[in-house]
């Protein structure tokens, strides 16, 4: 017997490889592989999600009534033009689903998110990976790799797993040199956490376009990755589009509730902010007194480089987990000698960059 036949693409795809959280014979890890929040969630999230414990034997609000006007409030923008998902990555999803034939091309960028390629083989198209400039995206390379085959634009702004960030008018650059009928993703996952004010989300050119899709999370600035939420916002076309392709019940109630009382707890969220942008700026700091190459991040990660050869990042990344450090090891993707670090707690930063020096200096 030989069992159903796997689509080709199916077949070629590789599972994402999710930052890791465990180390064998390690007792106590520090996990800042994940980019997930050193500060966790919102008390006030928390509060939320336990008391929507009480109604579990309900199905979840299937259109997001409360949440959906908790963002429309809090970013002035169209309720109806907000789409949800479980996590930004199931809207990634739903977007090749809806806009992918097989055959059709989407254009992503060397070291960029690794969950657009394997989006978009999902549905058999093919993924057009164009090279960036110093780790950050090239606006050119992409405006010259698009041809009569190309439906969908995938842009990580800022950027993950580099930090880096390009500006507004590079932005609106790439969407003035695009067809109409191609589909610009913004994925924003970091929006919150860029300081500069050249840089737009997306909703400035969302509200002026009919191809673009901006995409957020909870799971990075709100603490809240286990609960897997994610919203959109797009022209009214687009966001019906979605509204067909996705899961009738997508969103838990726990995790409505939740991300609604998170969106209200400005002070948290502004203590994050200030917290993780300090601490960025110190790790950076630090690495590179080590001598090593930091890449210039505006998110809560960073990405830097082991030039020395006999001090490899996989070496280094050994000696880390066994001290109960778990960053981000990159063995592909042309990135074999860096390792992405997500902020810490103050003594996780102190205590990694200690580890860091022992392992240079051993
Ligand atoms: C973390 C991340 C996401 C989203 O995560 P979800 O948990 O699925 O919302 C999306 N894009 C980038 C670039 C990310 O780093």
């Amino acid at each position: 017997m030989s069992g159903p036949k796997t689509h080709s693409w199916i077949t070629d795809l590789n599972v994402y490889p999710a930052g890791k959280s465990k180390a064998v014979g390690v007792a106590e890890i520090h996990k800042l592989s994940a980019n997930e929040s050193a500060l966790g969630p919102s008390p006030l999230a928390v509060e939320a999600y336990t008391e929507a414990a009480l109604s579990l034997h309900r199905y979840p609000d299937p259109i997001y009534f409360d949440l959906r006007s908790a963002l429309a409030e809090k970013y002035d923008i169209e309720a109806n033009q907000i789409m949800c998902g479980a996590g930004s990555d199931d809207l990634l999803k739903q977007v090749c689903r809806a806009y992918l034939s097989p055959g059709d091309e989407a254009i992503f960028v060397a070291h960029s998110f690794l969950i657009y390629p394997i989006a978009i083989k999902s549905v058999g198209a093919v993924g057009i990976e164009v090279e960036d400039t110093n780790y950050t995206t090239n606006i050119d390379n992409i405006i010259a790799a698009i041809n009569d085959k190309t439906r969908l634009i995938f842009i990580a702004n800022p950027n993950n797993p580099t930090g880096t960030v390009i500006m507004k008018d590079e932005i609106e650059r790439l969407w003035k040199n695009i067809p109409e009928h191609v589909l610009l993703v913004l994925d924003s996952a970091y929006a919150e956490f860029v300081e500069d004010e050249n840089y737009d989300a997306g909703i400035d050119l969302v509200r002026r376009s009919k191809n673009v899709l901006m995409t957020r999370t909870f799971s990075k600035l709100y603490g809240l990755a286990a609960l897997r939420l994610g919203w959109g916002y797009a022209c009214p076309d687009i966001a019906q589009t979605l509204d067909k392709v996705r899961d009738p019940f997508n969103i838990p109630s726990s995790a409505q509730a939740a991300g609604i009382a998170a969106l209200k707890d400005k002070n948290f969220e502004d203590n994050v902010i200030r917290f993780t942008n300090e601490w960025r700026r110190w790790l950076a700091n630090e690495l590179t007194a080590l001598g090593l190459k930091v890449i210039p991040s505006v998110t809560n990660f960073i990405m830097f480089k082991f030039e020395n050869k006999n001090k490899t990042a996989v070496n280094a990344n050994n000696f880390l987990v066994q001290n109960g450090y778990i960053l981000r090891y990159y063995s592909g993707q042309g990135l074999g000698n860096f390792l992405r670090l997500t902020v810490g707690t103050a003594d996780e930063n102190k205590t990694v960059i200690k580890l860091i020096k022992q392992f240079l200096e051993d």
